[in-house]
């Protein structure tokens, strides 16, 4: 066979295997920000995925409020201080969101989910009057910032960006993908799963929907350039002598964990933070509440599930919600108007 005939067929062999090289997906794990995080990104190295890492633990470093290190932990402990551009901003977002959730999120609580043993592990049940004290110090209404991002605590409040934190950080990986050139990714960040992009071949990424009240999936939303963020009882819980049940998500209200019929909350929309924080603040409202600030908002897709088991999605997520086959609950579509 003539060399030129040879010739072709090879570059064209080696030109294939170069593009599938391209667009061979990665893959990182690692435990940051009290969770397992992982990256699955089609096109990016390895550097690109080590530096999704780093990136994640510096976001801890400055957010922890375990670390005593961090910003936020030497602001508790002082009562004041400056804040990084970056957490200053964070915070604003944050206590924005407060104040739209009218205050089911609260970034003050935290002297009250650190009462019932959840920051450190070691469960227990605090008196009400324990609780009625302690809630004295919850509003983040108090909270005073800067444009310099100088912050200003009252007496006794503390802050905890723990409902918002993983959020964030979905955003801001999803931000340096992007800028590393990557066009395809999908990360999961302890439930918190964001998509950059679709995948490789165009379709959406395709997420589980946890069942609240098993081991399996309630069913798979369709998702692209988009957070699909879990806030639910199950996630971190203890039971007590008298096989009480208590979880991490506080009633702002009433300090004791919000317990509004509701089992479980997923909230899908284009960013991670908001996404994140309107999980744990829907979650504290209740099934009518949440369906009412849905339906003033729009902005996000929402995935309910009620005590008496019933599924409730919204007519926009209904329609890229494939449900499981052996789907338990009653599916029903939350009505728009
Ligand atoms: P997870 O971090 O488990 O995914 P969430 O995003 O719902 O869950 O955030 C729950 C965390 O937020 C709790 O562990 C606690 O630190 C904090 N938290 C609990 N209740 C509230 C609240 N009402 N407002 C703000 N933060 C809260
Ligand atoms: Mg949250």
């Amino acid at each position: 066979m003539p060399r030129g005939k040879l010739m072709l067929p090879a570059l064209l062999l080696c030109l294939l295997l170069c593009a599938c090289g391209k667009a061979a997906e990665r893959s990182v794990g690692f435990f940051a920000m009290d969770t397992y995080m992982s990256v699955r990104a089609v096109g990016a190295d390895e550097e690109t995925l080590a530096g999704c890492r780093s990136l994640a633990e510096e976001l801890e470093a400055k957010l922890s409020v375990t670390d005593a290190d961090s910003e936020i932990a030497a602001l508790n402990a002082a009562g004041r201080g400056i804040l990084s551009p970056e957490t200053a901003e964070l915070l604003r977002r944050a206590l924005a969101l407060c104040g739209e959730t009218e205050g089911a999120l609260d970034v003050t609580v935290y002297p009250v989910v650190r009462a019932w043993g959840f920051t450190a592990g070691a469960y227990r049940v605090p008196t009400s009057e324990e609780l009625t004290q302690l809630l004295q110090a919850v509003d983040y209404r108090g909270v005073e910032i800067t444009g310099e991002g100088s912050v200003l605590l009252p007496p006794g409040v503390e802050l905890d960006l723990g409902s918002v934190a993983k959020g964030y950080a979905g955003d801001r990986l999803c931000a340096y993908l992007r800028e590393k050139g990557v066009k395809s990714a999908i990360l999961d960040l302890g439930g918190n799963v964001q998509a950059l992009g679709g995948k490789a071949d165009g379709s959406p990424w395709r997420v589980g929907i946890r069942d609240p009240d098993g081991d399996g999936m309630l069913g798979v939303v369709s998702i692209r350039d988009e957070a699909a963020v879990t806030s639910g009882g199950y996630e971190r819980f203890f039971t007590d002598a008298e096989g009480r049940v208590w979880w991490h998500i506080i009633d702002p209200e009433t300090g004791y964990p919000a317990r509004n019929g509701l089992l479980s909350v997923t909230v899908v929309g284009p960013e991670g933070l908001r996404c994140d924080a309107l999980s744990t603040a829907l979650f504290i409202m209740g099934q009518e509440k949440a369906e009412a600030f849905w339906r003033a908002d729009r902005g996000f897709e929402l995935a309910l599930v009620t005590e008496d088991g019933v599924l409730r999605l919204t007519p926009g997520l209904y329609t890229r919600f494939e449900p499981a086959k052996d789907l338990r609950c009653t599916l029903e579509v939350i009505p728009d108007a």
